[in-house]
């Protein structure tokens, strides 16, 4: 039986109304403790809190069902701000964002690492993340209850729950406790998680839809997953959920980081595009000031050029099949394509498409196929920390 005493209690039942009155539009004090099973008396009293603290407003009379009106109740989305973070390897992106994911500041500073396996400065990565982060302080607009948490999304392997990284793969770093790192410098609770589970939260505030199923499908230099599942992010027991880019897809394919062959990330990042290129023939464009290689290619396609066509026909129906596999094993609402891949969307979402719902089976041919938002991933690092901050249950509830 669960044991908890009267104040923790408050504290659950104060998250479970504060949770509710943000899932909603507009609200009433009845149809709260309708939703919770809350006495009128007890919503009440948590409600006067929660105007007190800036979350809610009173805004007006609604509809009478016979008696007296009732006040309407809405949730103020600019109560509090929180700071996201995306580490990328050649830049980081810094924003702080309300409590539904509006921007309200955005910085955006590069880092002078080059892809591949070479090892980078550790850190001078953690000085710029502090640095990033004490600007992002100074850009916080007033709020009643002001900046309450830090998220950090990172590329690779994270354990969200103990805050440590076992491998960035992109930047080669294993065993890095970054976590502890940053909390030491601020006196705010700092998250860090992977960057695709950062992508589907922000997919996921956006789309206010509680307990909704969404996937988001990170492809960049490697292909990672972050999975959305009932209005919960499905971290798995270590937090290495959702490494659907590691499913073999082609038995005695190509060679990946990991060791294995034939992983999908090999069939549907950036680098296999760049692979593609060379088997077709086609000449890679060479990097400029402006561009990356694969910033370039994009760049000449929205300027006419259908000359990488081909190579992205491979990526699209590669794409098209691993997220086939992934729909069919899932049943999601929906699935988002994010990542720098996702900058390509005009020129591959025709051909995934169609290899997709040739794949997928029954239902799962309708699911939606959609491009993510921009700067999706910051927003996503700066919602995990204000949800872990405001709107997590305060209470592990055990047996
Ligand atoms: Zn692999």
């Amino acid at each position: 039986m669960m044991n908890i005493d009267v104040s923790a209690m408050r504290l659950l039942n104060r998250a479970s109304v504060l949770n509710f009155i943000r899932d909603h539009k507009l609200t009433t004090r009845i149809a709260i403790s309708e939703a919770t099973g809350l006495t009128r008396a007890t919503v009440s009293s948590l409600v006067e809190t929660l105007m007190e603290e800036g979350f809610v407003e009173e805004v007006g009379y609604g509809v009478s069902n016979g008696g007296r009106k009732p006040v309407m109740l809405k949730f103020n989305a600019d109560a509090a701000y929180s700071i996201g973070i995306d580490l990328q390897i050649s830049h980081l992106t810094t924003v702080v964002c309300n409590i539904r994911g509006d921007i309200a500041y955005k910085n955006v500073r590069h880092l002078f690492n080059s892809p591949g396996n070479q090892k980078v400065d550790q850190e001078s990565i953690v000085a710029s993340i502090q640095m990033e982060a004490k600007s992002a302080l100074e850009h916080v607009p007033h709020a009643p209850q002001g900046i309450v948490g830090i998220g950090l999304a990172l590329p690779g392997l994270v354990n969200f729950k103990t805050g440590f990284v076992y491998h960035l793969p992109n930047l080669a770093i294993s065993d890095w406790n970054v976590h502890d790192l940053l909390q030491n410098q601020f006196a705010l609770p700092v998250y860090i998680d992977n960057d695709a589970n950062c992508g589907v939260f922000a997919e996921y505030q956006k789309r206010h839809s509680p307990k909704s199923s969404i996937i988001y499908v990170n492809a960049g230099i490697g292909v990672g997953v972050g999975l959305m599942l009932n209005g919960q992010i499905y971290r798995g027991k270590d937090g290495l959920a959702g490494e659907f880019g590691h499913m073999t897809i082609k038995e005695d394919g190509a060679i990946c980081r990991c060791g294995n062959r034939g992983c999908f990330e090999q069939y549907a990042s950036e680098q296999s595009l760049l692979r593609y290129l060379e088997e077709l023939h086609i000449n890679i464009p060479k990097s400029t000031e402006k561009h990356s290689v694969l910033e370039q290619i994009i760049y000449e396609s929205y300027l006419g050029s259908d000359l990488y066509a081909p190579a992205f026909d491979r990526l699209a129906a590669f794409l098209g099949i691993g997220i086939a596999n992934i729909a069919n094993a899932l049943n999601p609402d929906e699935i988002v394509l994010g990542g720098r891949i996702s900058m390509a969307y005009k020129f591959i979402s025709d051909s995934m498409t169609t290899t997709f719902q040739h794949r997928a089976i029954s239902r799962n041919r309708e699911i939606p196929l959609v491009m993510g938002y921009v700067n999706g991933v910051a927003i996503g690092a700066a919602g995990i920390a204000m949800d872990e901050a405001l709107f997590a249950s305060p209470i592990a509830i055990s047996d």
